[in-house]
């Protein structure tokens, strides 16, 4: 994964560990995905996320998935010898979870979810069963009053129910709350895949420090194409000073690996455009977040 050009950078990431290495040649996927498996590939499978050294990739094409089975085999060569060594073991179809993109929405929407179907709740009427069912689920409270009171409230839900899925609400990709026709996800779930969303972005700068904010992009659209709405030069540079201050903290100065990686993330470089004089400034602009305050930078 590295032209004759980059043996610098090269020799300069294996200097950093082989952890390091390792995770960045498998960011190398991510990133060259078009390059090492050829553009008509690249655009049918998608890698999806690496663990355990198996690649899962998401096929949409149900042909596709046939095809994969029989590429699978030279697709995982062409990776491992790119990356001369046994970076992956498997290349399996990523059978998760797959939550779709928000619908479009042609015409413009004067009333909100929420409005049109408070303007017909009044019409929605419950048939005999459904009366039935909530009459059933509030039989086994003992207390008259009580009963009551929880029956008139279940058949008011029932009833909001019933005209929002007339209305084109529809479950929430991970859980059964009703979400309005243009969410996928409820308030709940969608404060989950955000925080997950976030703490993918801080795994892709950790371990490729200098990845451009377009090369971020291109991986989050491959592993969360759900959340890609929310990607965002402020969004990574956000995760990108969290990171810097929460590994400031935590950082031991007396190993060069661990201020080396610090810096990278920082001034977002490789490890070969990094001149001794550029790790001075950078620890000394930071060295009010260093365990100590570092007086050696
Ligand atoms: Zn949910």
């Amino acid at each position: 994964m590295f032209s004759t050009a980059d043996q610098t950078l090269k020799s300069s990431l294996k200097a950093l560990g082989k952890d390091f290495y390792i995770k960045y040649l498998q960011h190398a996927v991510f990133f060259q995905w078009s390059s090492l498996v050829g553009e008509r590939i690249a655009e049918k499978i998608k890698p999806a996320l690496i663990e355990h050294k198996i690649l899962f990739v998401r096929v949409e094409d149900a042909t596709w998935r046939t095809e994969f089975q029989f590429k699978k085999a030279d697709i995982l060569k062409k990776i491992n010898d790119a990356a001369e060594c046994n970076l992956l073991d498997d290349i399996r179809i990523n059978n998760r979870l797959e939550i779709p993109a928000p619908p479009k929405i042609d015409e413009p929407q004067f009333l909100t979810p929420d409005e049109i179907v408070a303007q017909d709740l009044p019409n929605i009427t419950l048939t005999e069963e459904e009366i039935a069912e909530v009459e059933r689920n509030a039989a086994p409270i003992e207390n008259e009053k009580l009963r009551a009171v929880m029956f008139d409230t279940s058949l008011a839900r029932a009833r909001l129910h019933k005209c929002r899925l007339k209305h084109g609400w529809h479950h929430c990709a991970k859980c059964e709350l009703l979400v309005p026709p243009t969410e996928v996800l409820c308030d709940g779930c969608q404060r989950k895949e955000l925080e997950q969303f976030r703490r993918t972005i801080g795994e892709i700068i950790q371990d490729v420090p200098w990845s451009t904010y377009a090369e971020i992009r291109n991986e989050l659209q491959l592993r969360m194409p759900h959340m890609i709405g929310w990607c965002r030069p402020e969004t990574v540079s956000s995760v990108r000073s969290s990171l810097v201050q929460n590994l400031a903290r935590s950082i031991d100065t007396r190993d060069p690996s661990q201020v080396k990686r610090l810096v990278m993330i920082y001034r977002q470089v490789p490890p070969d455009q990094l001149s001794a004089d550029a790790v001075r400034k950078t620890m000394r602009r930071l060295r009010f977040d260093l365990p100590g305050h570092a007086d050696d930078f």
